[in-house]
This record gives C-alpha cells, sequence and structure tokens, in this order.
C-alpha cells in the first residue's frame, strides 16, 4: 500500500497559534498536531511508499520549509518522499521551487490555493505548473473547505482546476480530499483529465457524505482515479484504512447501492507513484 497525503512540521516554528487553534474544528475537538519522527514511521508502518507534504501558506501562517523537509525524508530514502510547498504570492517562490527540485531532490510540489489566498488560475501560477509539467513533477492541491476564517472558500471549489487541466494536460494533479464537500465536482473533474487524480484523505470521518462520495465515484466510473492518503496527524492509518473497509456501514437494511470490493481494496492496493511518475 501506498499514502500520497501525509504532513510534517514543527508545530511551534511551523505553525502559527492560530492555525493550530482553528484547525480543532477539523474533528471538532483538539487535535495533537505534534509530528514525532518515530510516530510518523510507526503510523505509516504498513505503506510502502509515503508522500510527506511540504506546506506554504504565508496567509494562513503555515510555513514548512524546504530543508526541515528534506532532512525529514532523507531518514528514510526509499520509503518518504517529499513534495515541497509553494507559495506564489511570496517573493522568491520559482528559486524556492528550482531548489527543492533540483538541489534537495525532492519528488513533488504542494500547494495551497485557498490557505494562501490565491486562485489556483492565477498567472503567478503559471510558472510553477510549467516547470512541474516539464520535469514531470507532480502538485498536490488542497482543494475542498478547510477550518481557517482567512481561507477563502472560492478558492476550493474543484472546477477551478478543469482549467489548470486543459492548459497543462501533462501536469500529473492530486486534489485533496476529494474537494469535500464539492466531491461530485471533483469527480467530473477528474474524468475527463487522464492526469487529475483525487486523494481520499480525511473524509471517512463524515461517513454519510463518504459513502456518498464514493457511490458517485462508482456510477461516474472514476474510482481508478481515487489515491489512498491518511492525511496524518489529521488522521491515523488505521482508523483511515478502517474507515474506507466499513463504508458500507452507513447502508443497513436501507436497499441503497454498496461500495464494492474492489472499489475499496483498488483504492488501497493503486499504485500511485507509478500514475504521478514519482521515480525519486
Ligand atoms: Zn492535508
Amino acid at each position: 500500500m501506498q499514502n500520497v497525503h501525509t504532513h510534517v512540521w514543527e508545530e511551534h516554528l511551523h505553525l502559527a497559534p492560530f492555525f493550530v487553534k482553528e484547525a480543532e474544528l477539523s474533528r471538532g475537538y483538539p487535535l495533537d498536531m505534534t509530528v514525532r519522527y518515530a510516530d510518523f514511521m510507526s503510523d505509516n508502518a504498513c505503506f510502502e511508499r509515503v508522500v510527506v507534504l511540504g506546506a506554504k501558506a504565508r496567509l494562513n501562517g503555515i510555513w514548512v520549509p524546504d530543508d526541515y523537509l528534506a532532512a525529514f525524508v532523507a531518514q528514510a530514502p526509499g520509503k518518504l518522499y517529499g513534495f515541497a510547498g509553494c507559495d506564489p504570492t511570496q517573493s522568491g517562490y520559482l528559486d524556492e521551487l528550482r531548489r527543492a527540485a533540483e538541489d534537495l531532490r525532492l519528488s513533488g510540489v504542494k500547494m495551497m490555493p485557498m490557505y494562501a489566498g490565491f486562485d489556483p488560475r492565477d498567472p503567478r501560477c503559471d510558472p510553477v505548473y510549467a516547470y512541474c509539467q516539464s520535469r514531470g513533477l507532480p502538485i498536490l492541491f488542497h482543494t475542498g473547505t478547510t477550518f481557517n476564517r482567512q481561507a477563502p472558500l472560492a478558492f476550493s471549489r474543484p472546477w477551478l482546476w478543469d482549467d489548470v487541466a486543459i492548459r497543462y494536460p501533462e501536469l500529473r494533479m492530486v486534489l485533496a480530499h476529494v474537494g469535500h464537500p464539492f466531491c461530485e465536482e471533483c469527480l467530473v473533474v477528474i474524468r475527463k483529465h487522464p492526469h487529475v487524480y483525487a486523494d481520499i484523505s480525511a473524509l471517512f470521518y463524515r461517513p454519510w457524505q463518504f459513502y456518498n462520495m464514493l457511490v458517485a465515484a462508482q456510477e461516474y466510473k472514476v474510482t481508478h482515479k481515487l489515491l489512498f492518503g491518511t492525511d496524518y496527524p489529521f488522521a491515523t492509518a488505521q482508523e483511515s484504512i478502517e474507515g474506507l473497509r466499513q463504508a458500507n456501514r452507513v447502508v443497513g437494511n436501507s436497499g441503497l447501492p454498496y461500495i464494492t470490493d474492489a472499489t475499496v481494496e483498488g483504492i488501497l492496493h493503486r499504485d500511485a507513484f507509478a500514475l504521478l511518475g514519482i521515480s525519486s
């Protein structure tokens, strides 16, 4: 199994206190956002390969430096693959991106349009997309809602990436969290673009929404575009896997359609790294 969505940070160095406080809305109770290497590795023991995301969004006080991320993933080469954060509202973002890819050898890019306050169609993103497309670097985007008061929902809608994918047809993109709660909007975007995927991280704790998303994915025949991720430390591997395998619990005797085993195990065992072209 592979995990395409995890986070690392030094909470007090890289996250503003107001961001940590607002994160309580994520699960509805205070979260321990501390990430320790040993705990991280133990939670991810069941995965052969793991994407570890950087995060840069000055607007919301989030800044995980590329060097920190590179040092973290260097502790487990061949298992951990870092995606550098990129905030195109900040000066020097292109130099940072090139350094992350060419000097630090990070494997992809993470962008957070709504947290950082930019539209993914913003012209400042074009050099990032062109660079990543030409070098075969995948970009994982936060899509869908969040808990931060300062993060504009307008930049979270999955349909915004339709325009990006039309203009950059070879760019590998992952739309995180299936753009919740705009999941169907996300599914129709990934259906029409061969290299655009969605990850199902952090959705199982809304079982009704999660179930409906999976049914819609089956009906649109896009389950092969869904990738597995946990969003650690927001959720653990075990609860994420169990949440997926128990997605039919809400059906009961209702006669509602079932999520098939092929859908569930397909998501869990998909070779996301091959699809995204992550090699080093
Ligand atoms: Zn996340």
